[in-house]
């Protein structure tokens, strides 16, 4: 099986508890949650002619192998009703095992990228090495001869025990090739919602040392896989409504053809529980598209913001 990401959906964030000194009425709260939705609903209506319904799906592709309901923003809210920003204010990048200097830059892009499209900080926590891992932890593929390591390890053995309390998610981005268990030849990353961790693997995105537009291609995939698993830890579904960064994808072609941004339905998930300010995210990741040659995203981004000043 050929899978773009394997995700254990485990549950939601925990429940959300906020210890505040002073709490305000529940009335003010109600009536400035009102406010920003009102915002979002409108935000989201001034976006929607720059994005495209989902096309329709090719032999082979994710909704042709997996039967899906789709998950509106409206249906979001009723099991996130509190930011998840609140109780949990940071997203962290944990990298696992060596990379080589091209690969360490595109680590360091993707944690600046990450900051951008999730509104929040995005902390680097310090190298773990992958040099001691358990033999259960590691194979050689039985027909491939490609050195592997177990997903689920470093899920759960590795990432989990190193989580900081206020971690939205833990991100871990590892060189080596994964796998996630039994029957699975490779994944190209794994997340587990409710323990708010997930793993990626840059193996399989390219040459990261080849042709300017190859170098493009290898930062485009990574960052696209970071998005969209961590768009699952906030618990955010498929979507099958739009051609969406949240769409499922069984194929690396499949993933190539699908856009690094959101839908509307899917951000204004993110815009809600991120709590963030989409005109400063907009300018942002243009920038961002500007300084890495991703003219298309730019442009894209560009419009977006256009669309929300007029
Ligand atoms: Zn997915
Ligand atoms: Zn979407």
């Amino acid at each position: 099986m050929n899978r773009r990401h394997f995700l254990a959906l485990t549950g939601g964030l925990a429940a959300q508890t906020a210890t505040l000194l002073r709490v305000p009425s529940a009335e003010a709260a109600a009536a400035a949650a009102k406010s920003r939705l009102d915002r979002i609903a409108e935000t989201k209506a001034r976006i929607l002619p720059l994005h495209s319904k989902k096309g329709p799906v090719r032999p082979g592709d994710w909704l042709d192998e997996h039967k899906e309901d789709g998950q509106s923003f409206a249906q979001f809210l009723t099991t996130h009703k509190t930011p998840a920003q609140k109780q949990y204010p940071t997203l962290y990048v944990q990298p696992l095992g060596t990379f080589t200097k091209s690969q360490r830059a595109i680590v360091d892009h993707t944690v600046d990228f990450m900051s951008r499209f999730y509104g929040m900080p995005t902390k680097v926590l310090p190298d773990v090495s992958l040099a001691k891992l358990p033999a259960k932890a590691r194979r050689v593929h039985p027909t491939w001869d490609v050195p592997q390591v177990l997903s689920t390890h470093l899920l759960y053995e590795v990432l989990k025990p190193l989580r900081p309390t206020d971690a939205a998610a833990v991100l871990g981005l590892t060189a080596e090739d994964l796998w996630p268990g039994k029957n699975w030849n490779y994944v190209f990353g794994q997340a587990s919602l409710s323990e708010r961790v997930g793993v990626w693997s840059i193996y399989r995105n390219g040459d990261v040392d080849g042709t300017p537009e190859e170098q493009k291609l290898f930062l485009q995939r990574t960052l696209g896989t970071a998005t969209h698993e961590t768009g699952h830890m906030f618990g955010i579904q498929h979507c099958i409504a739009y051609e969406c960064g949240m769409n499922g994808s069984n194929s690396q072609e499949e993933g190539d053809r699908q856009p690094l941004e959101f839908c509307p339905e899917c951000q204004a998930k993110l815009w809600w529980t991120c709590n963030l300010d989409w005109s400063v995210r907009f300018q942002k990741l243009e920038e961002f598209a500007q300084a890495h040659d991703l003219q298309e995203e730019a442009e894209f981004w560009k419009k977006s913001r256009a669309a929300i000043a007029k």
